[in-house]
């Protein structure tokens, strides 16, 4: 028996076709269980494209596909891969390209020198912009420093986004400051989606914001199969959950869970362009 409070969430930005997943029908229902109306999965490498738009294909009304290259994958996707993804992107329905993006959290893989490794990962964020443009979808955008390092991964992405004024981003997982996130509403027409993340002891910075955002900009989502919000932290996430992020989402702007439901969906259903 859904919740009948919560049942219109949509998870902004899962993985549906990770291996982690044994089982995805019981996952679907599990999360349909939560409330849970429709979720966006975003296919990241070559080996889950195809799995994505499969599974996209066959539940229209639960899930929706986005494909794109993760930034810590792009030194294994070649051009001819890059070829084979634009041509999906094009011939298939697609709710967004993602996610891609800067990630400036993990070291550059073997035989990759730092420098080269960032401007690779930037090159594939512009080309990820262009086909956006071109297909006139928006971008589930993905951006992580080092701990302590600054924020020169938010600063360069912010950068490409400004470039391309047509795609609007959502910068996924957002962690950033205020200022961060008044830049992306105002210069780039930009959202933000909260994951458990807001759930857990000592993210009371990200709190503060994700209380103080404008409601026309917020999203929710799980990042599953990572991430599982509290109660669960640590354990194998799943859609559903976003449950939990907006439940803690409502209590942090103090409005009911209904309401955080109605706004979140809403936006989803604009920047997404899910169909009712
Ligand atoms: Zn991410
Ligand atoms: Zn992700």
């Amino acid at each position: 028996m859904p919740h009948e409070e919560t049942r219109e969430l949509i998870d902004t930005h899962c993985h549906l076709a990770s291996k982690r997943y044994v089982n995805l029908e019981s996952v679907c229902e599990q999360s349909r269980s939560l409330g849970l109306s429709h979720c966006i999965s975003q296919g990241t490498h070559p080996k889950d494209w195809e799995t994505t738009l499969a599974q996209a294909r066959e539940k229209p009304d639960f899930v929706s596909a986005c494909l794109a290259v993760h930034p810590s994958d792009c030194t294994e996707v070649d051009e001819e891969q890059w070829r084979r993804m634009k041509k999906l992107c094009r011939e298939n329905r697609l709710a967004a390209i993602g996610e891609t993006g800067l990630d400036y959290y993990w070291d550059a893989p073997q035989g990759w020198d730092e420098t080269a490794y960032r401007s690779r990962q930037r090159d594939f964020l512009e080309r990820h912009f262009e086909l956006a443009h071109e297909l006139g979808l928006n971008i589930s955008l993905h951006t992580r420093d080092k701990a302590g390092a600054g924020s020169a991964c938010f600063e360069d992405a912010f950068a490409i986004a400004r470039q391309f004024p047509t795609v609007r981003p959502v910068f996924h997982c957002f962690i950033g400051s205020k200022q961060q996130a008044e830049r992306i509403f105002e210069q780039l027409d930009g959202m933000v989606s909260f994951t458990g993340l807001i759930t857990f002891k000592r993210t009371e910075e990200v709190q503060a914001v994700a209380a103080w955002c404008p409601e026309d900009r917020i999203m929710v989502e799980t990042d599953a199969p990572f991430l599982s919000p509290e109660p669960h932290r640590g354990e194998l996430n799943i859609p559903g959950r976003v449950r939990y992020v907006a439940e803690k989402l409502a209590g942090l702007r103090r409005v009911s869970i209904e309401e955080i439901s109605r706004i979140t969906s809403r936006n989803a259903h604009l920047f997404f362009r899910i169909s009712a």
